[in-house]
Parts: structure tokens; C-alpha cells; sequence
């Protein structure tokens, strides 16, 4: 039984297909990626590395990443770009996820407070986009309220989602801080008792943002770190997570197992056999930015080495005094070299959560 057999079709998915797919991905004990795009090259080379393993995938735009997808020609005032910039990225993924013939879920990444515009800027489209056509554009977002008090942090997740279930968005919330630094939010001083989320936190969550819709993630702090750093530093606790469905599951007085659909930041530089832990508790999605980052520019770095003679000036190489280069220098050129190995990395993180062979 594949993704296909359950009714999920290839494009943007959203609402019902995407309860299918994680709910799938939770009884099968698997997880996808949520990979990091900033280009129309990164987001095809997604979507290519999904084709080629038969796997459904999640693409995921950040606000910086939305505003350079704007380019950083147009400013960034009141969130402008960013806004602009994630739906030109939306309607890219939305017209070639079908060529690609995989299903996509579409999503917004890490949203803090003070960026708060960018999000009701994309809830706007999708709100129009639904009307036209009866889904939202985007299949979910992500509210990081994690810095602010427990309460606040689900009383606006409350709100929000109150509004998303009226168009069958998905809500990813985080509650607990991750390490690290990403897309310019700094918690790399944070101290270390409070890099782990408590059960009644994520109970917390649960018992108020599902009296409002299903549709929600959690990302809850393992231990994890947002970026890579030497080995050693990140002490990753995947127990953690076991106990946050135990404790709900207690609550709930429910049968299932994995009561919550878990989603795991700051899994770049990972131990495999943790990541295999973590997505055999319930994980359903784990962010992928910083290795696919090294990656695509890992494939420029290794083809201007390999090349070298060849990219000093327009014409002369090692051939000859009077022989172009054209065919090096072109973007298509070193740019697909950076592609290709990104696609190579996206199908390792997909091997790692078990996502491959799923459609
Ligand atoms: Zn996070």
C-alpha cells in the first residue's frame, strides 16, 4: 500500500490528503523531509531527488529564504518581499510538483512574532486561492512563538489555527527552544534545562489546539540544535519524545500509541541511529537545511576544482590559447552541478527517515 493507493494525488496536497499522508507516515513509522528551498534551482532539485525515489516530499520556504526567492533587489519593508516572494515560490511548486508527479506539501517555515506580517501576508493568499478554488495555496505554516511564555505562545497558536481550520491549513507550532541559530535568530546562549520540552507542555498544546482543528504539528526541544556544530555538542534525548506520547496517551485514555504528529528541527549533523529513534516515536517530519545548503554549494566548489584551467577568463584553457569557455562558465552548467548534489543529499535524508518507495 502506497501513498497513490490512499487516495493522495501528485502536486500540493492539502487538508484531508495531508491528515492521510502524516497520519500514513506515523503507522508506517516514517518521516518526510521538509527541505529548505530559496530558488527555483533548489526547489526543482527537490522535486527531481522526490521523482527519482518515488517519494512524497515537503517543501518548506523561510522569510529570508521567501525574500530572496523575491530577490534582494526589492525591499524587505513590512515583510514585502517575503510575502510576494513565498507565493511566486507557491505557484512555481504548485505548477511543476505536477510534472514532477509527486505529492508536495507545501509549507512555511519558522515565523517569529516580530515577523508576524509575513504570515498574515500568506494567509491572505491562501485565503483567496481557497476561495477560487476550494484549498488554501500553501498546505501549511509554522508559527515559532517558543521564545514567548507557555500561555501566550498556544493562546496566538489558538488564534491562528482558528482561522487556518476555516480554509484546511495545517499548524506546525514549537514549544521549547531549539539550539543554535537559523535564518537570523540567535539561541545559541540559551541555557541547557530549557532545550527540553515538558510532557504537560506538549499536553498542553494538544488538549487546546485540538478542541479547534487536528490539523497541527508539534515541534518539541530534544536537545535539538538549529545549524551544524562539532559532534559532541548537540545531546540529542529522542527518549524525550516517547515520553511526550506516553504522557498524552495517558491523558487521552486513548489507544493509539503516537497520539501527536511530531516534527523534528535542527536535525543537520545528526547521529542516523537517532533520527531513526526519534521517527519511531512519532516524528513525521524533520527539517533539512544546513546539510542541503553544504551540498548544493559542495557541487560548485567540486566542479570549479575539476575545472579550474577552464573558468579563468572567457577564452584559453588548458587546450589551447584560443579556446572557449562558454561551456564552463555557463550557469546552467555549474549550477546544475549544484543541483545534482543536492539531489543526492535530499535522497539521503530521505533514506535515513525510511522515505523512499512510499507512492
Ligand atoms: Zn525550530
Amino acid at each position: 500500500m502506497g501513498v497513490f493507493e490512499l487516495g493522495i494525488p501528485t502536486g500540493v496536497i492539502t487538508g484531508e490528503h495531508v491528515r492521510k499522508l502524516f497520519n500514513y507516515a506515523k503507522s508506517e513509522g516514517f518521516a518526510i523531509p521538509a527541505v529548505n528551498v530559496s530558488s527555483s534551482s533548489t526547489i526543482n532539485a527537490v522535486l527531481e531527488a522526490a521523482r527519482d525515489i518515488k517519494a512524497p516530499i515537503i517543501i518548506q520556504l523561510s522569510q529570508g529564504g521567501s525574500a530572496f526567492y523575491a530577490g534582494k533587489g526589492i525591499s524587505n519593508e513590512n515583510q514585502r518581499a517575503s510575502i510576494k516572494g513565498s507565493i511566486s515560490a507557491a505557484h512555481h511548486i504548485r505548477l511543476l510538483a505536477k510534472e514532477y508527479e509527486v505529492p508536495v506539501v507545501l509549507h512555511s517555515d519558522h515565523c517569529a512574532e516580530k515577523l508576524l506580517p509575513w504570515f498574515d501576508g500568506m494567509l491572505e493568499a491562501d485565503e483567496e486561492y481557497f476561495a477560487k478554488h476550494g484549498e488554501p495555496l500553501f498546505s501549511s505554516h509554522m508559527l515559532d512563538l517558543s521564545e514567548l511564555p507557555r500561555d501566550r505562545n498556544i493562546e496566538i497558536c489558538e488564534k491562528y489555527l482558528t482561522r487556518m481550520s476555516k480554509i484546511n491549513l495545517l499548524l506546525e507550532m514549537e514549544i521549547g527552544i531549539t539550539g543554535g541559530e537559523e535564518d537570523g535568530v540567535n539561541n545559541t546562549d540559551i541555557d541547557n534545562a530549557s532545550l527540553y520540552t515538558q510532557p504537560e507542555d506538549i499536553y498542553e498544546v494538544y488538549r487546546r489546539l485540538s478542541k479547534i482543528s487536528d490539523l497541527f504539528t508539534i515541534a518539541a526541544a530534544f536537545g535539538n540544535v538549529h545549524g551544524v556544530y562539532k559532534p559532541g555538542n548537540v545531546k540529542l534525548t529522542p527518549i524525550l519524545l516517547k515520553k511526550h506520547q506516553d504522557y498524552i496517551k495517558d491523558q487521552l485514555k486513548c489507544k493509539d500509541d503516537k497520539p501527536v504528529w511530531l516534527v523534528f528541527h535542527g536535525g543537520s549533523g545528526s547521529v542516523k541511529n537517532e533520527i531513526r529513534e526519534a521517527v519511531g516515536y512519532g516524528v513525521i517530519k524533520m527539517n533539512v537545511d544546513t546539510d542541503t545548503q553544504w551540498a548544493y554549494w559542495e557541487g560548485i566548489k567540486n566542479f570549479y576544482e575539476s575545472k579550474k584551467g577552464y573558468l579563468q577568463s572567457q577564452v584559453g584553457n588548458p587546450e589551447g590559447e584560443d579556446k572557449p569557455n562558454k561551456k564552463y562558465y555557463d550557469p546552467r552548467v555549474f549550477i546544475r552541478e549544484a543541483e545534482k548534489s543536492m539531489i543526492k543529499r535530499v535522497k539521503e535524508a530521505c533514506e535515513d527517515l525510511g522515505n523512499v518507495n512510499r507512492l
